[in-house]
């Protein structure tokens, strides 16, 4: 029989995806030598760049000393400087950053544009909707994966059209379900971490889909990273695709020690920020999405091979936080172990572990993946220690070549009374939580809006309420007959937690502040699988399984 590739996608599209996406796209285009944009929907040369400081107009943003110092300067020399619109365009974009000959892109219509031509080639079988469950392990050999049971109640018990997970048994298991994919993390727990290797830095990443008004300025191909806003903590990035429509997005980090964290309301305060606000104002939402971005990077590499698997993508450790870059190191990492499976079956030798490590991560040890990935790993340890160091440590990063750089780790998330300690007395505090409790909403509007954000102008049409923007941007799936995917485990921890962070960050508003027991609700239908959930709730009390579904949009 001949050797067939066939992969297993959890969502129930192939252009499911949720990422920027800006990249020099120098292994994509390894792979496409006569690659033109023109030829994939959506996607445009990268035209110009820009990185900018945007400064906070409403005084809401908690900013450390030295940030306001410099905001003070900025404004009182603004004038000579070409401050405008509260934003300050920084003349000098850092090397690292610069996506110089690369492509704006959307992931799902990459994707789609990739995997239409695989299964064309007849090689490849792409198999949406269905989830992995685990993988199957033969003592510590992975043989396979085992599907999702369906037919199954909410809470996992058979029902009427129970249809147990089919076993597929493999030669080789590729890994490459992303930053929160189960069989990875199940691998992880199994296998543990290289010594010195850890996955504790993330962030979300929260996006939105805009059809520009008619008037605008704005080339295909804009690219611009802004930080300082909405808060010093939150990087942001707007590209432009053709046809007038943008993708604009944040970033929300773990080393953002606010416990009210959501993407989606800051999103909204980003677009509103007056520079960005001129160009999308009159624009209409398409879609949006959210996503977890595992920022551990290098090393956050896991065991690249073993006994019958390998693992690429971002879930390998291949992301670079100093570059800002995950699909091209993700697509290479995928196309060294394609040349590595090639070359020992054209040798006619077994895919063991031994040989996989003298191809594919020999291969991949000597590419600029490895040299890049090495060069960021330390880059952004100083976020811990604040704002401030952080960028100094990404500068120094970038500038020493990964030499130098400012160390730091984590802190835990504070309690609210203590984060919001100066701003918010413990008594609002108390009266806003039981203010929210009674309307049945998550607290972080309520308790933003008392720190001096103003509401945000919902227009229907670009700015909606969270919960419209779950019916109108792309479509949530929750088909039924699978067990839930989201599981609190022990009710005390839920009891003893003052933060609800879970409630509080959910990028979906699937999980609810708990009603009649300790637990909070989680609804299926709202979630958009950013998996969020899972490192953000720091007591580890939440289960994130493989699951069907999420927040659908072709265009993400
Ligand atoms: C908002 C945002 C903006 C970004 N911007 C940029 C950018 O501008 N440039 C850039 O280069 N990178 C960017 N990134 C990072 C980039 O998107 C990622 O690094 C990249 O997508 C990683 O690719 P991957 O294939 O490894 O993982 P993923 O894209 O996460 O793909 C993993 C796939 O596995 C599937 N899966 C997971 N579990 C299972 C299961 N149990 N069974 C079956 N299927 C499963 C998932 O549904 C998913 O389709 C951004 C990310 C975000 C969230
Ligand atoms: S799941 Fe975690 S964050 Fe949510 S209430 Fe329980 S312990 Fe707190
Ligand atoms: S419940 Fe769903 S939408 Fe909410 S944080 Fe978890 S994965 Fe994201």
């Amino acid at each position: 029989m001949p050797w067939q590739v066939v992969c297993y996608e959890r969502a129930d599209g192939l252009a499911f995806g949720v990422s920027g996406v800006a990249t020099r796209a120098r292994g994509i285009r390894v792979s496409f030598p006569h690659l033109s944009a023109s030829q994939i929907p959506m996607a445009a040369p990268v035209a110009s760049e820009k990185l900018v400081y945007l400064l906070d107009p409403h005084g809401a943003s908690r900013r450390p000393f030295l940030m306001r110092a410099a905001d003070r300067i900025l404004r009182l020399f603004g004038g000579l400087i070409g401050l405008e619109h509260s934003a300050f365009e920084i003349p000098w974009t850092p090397s690292f950053l610069h996506k110089k000959g690369g492509l704006v892109l959307s992931i799902g219509q990459f994707n789609q544009w990739v995997g239409e031509q695989l299964m064309a080639s007849g090689a490849v079988q792409i198999w949406p909707g269905m989830p992995v469950a685990e993988p199957l392990m033969d003592g510590r050999r992975v043989a396979g994966v085992r599907l999702l049971d369906q037919g199954v109640a909410p809470d996992g018990a058979p029902g009427p059209g129970f249809l147990p997970g089919m076993d597929i048994r493999a030669e080789l298991t590729v890994i490459a379900d992303g930053p929160v994919g189960v069989l990875g993390r199940k691998l992880d727990d199994l296998l543990g971490m290289p010594p010195g290797h850890h996955k504790r830095d993330w962030a979300v990443g929260a996006k939105m889909v805009i059809d520009l008004p008619e008037e605008t300025s704005l080339e295909p191909g804009t690219v611009i990273h802004t930080l300082g806003y909405p808060e010093p903590e939150i990087f942001g990035f707007f590209y432009v695709h053709p046809e007038r429509i943008a993708s604009a997005g944040v970033f929300v980090p773990s080393w953002f020690a606010n416990p009210v964290r959501t993407s989606y309301r800051y999103l909204q305060h980003f677009l509103l920020h007056p520079y960005l606000w001129r160009y999308v104002k009159g624009g209409r939402m398409r879609s949006w999405g959210a996503k977890s971005l595992q920022e551990s990077g290098r090393r956050g590499e896991p065991h690249l091979v073993g006994d019958g698997f390998a693992r690429i993508g971002e879930g390998s450790g291949s992301t670079n936080v100093l570059t800002g870059s995950g699909v091209d190191e993700a697509w290479t990492t995928g196309v060294q172990l394609a040349e590595a499976v090639l070359a020992l079956l054209r040798e006619d030798k077994p895919l063991s572990k031994q040989n996989l490590e003298a191809t594919y991560v020999r291969q991949r040890r000597a590419s600029w993946v490895e040299k890049e990935g090495r060069i960021a790993q330390r880059a952004r340890d100083g976020f811990h220690r604040g704002v401030v160091s952080g960028l100094v440590g990404m500068a120094l990063a970038g500038a020493t070549r990964g030499l130098l750089s400012i160390p730091g780790s984590p802190h835990p998330v504070r309690r609210m009374e203590e984060y919001f300690a100066g701003r918010l007395s413990p008594e609002q505090i108390a009266a806003l939580r039981r203010d929210s409790a009674l309307r049945g909403v998550p607290l972080h509007d309520a308790v933003m809006e008392a720190c001096g954000w103003p509401a945000v102008p919902y227009d229907g049409r670009l700015l909606m309420t969270h919960q419209d923007a779950l019916l109108l941007g792309g479509k949530v799936q929750a088909p039924p007959g699978y067990a839930d995917h989201v599981l609190f485990l022990y009710p005390s921890l839920c009891e003893a937690c003052n933060s609800k962070i879970c409630v509080e960050m959910c990028s979906g508003e699937a999980i609810t502040a708990p009603k009649d027991g300790a637990q909070p609700g989680f609804d299926r239908e709202k979630c958009v699988f950013c998996g969020a959930c899972l490192w953000n709730c720091e007591q580890g009390n939440i289960a994130f399984r493989a699951g069907a579904g999420g927040l659908h949009s072709a265009e993400n």
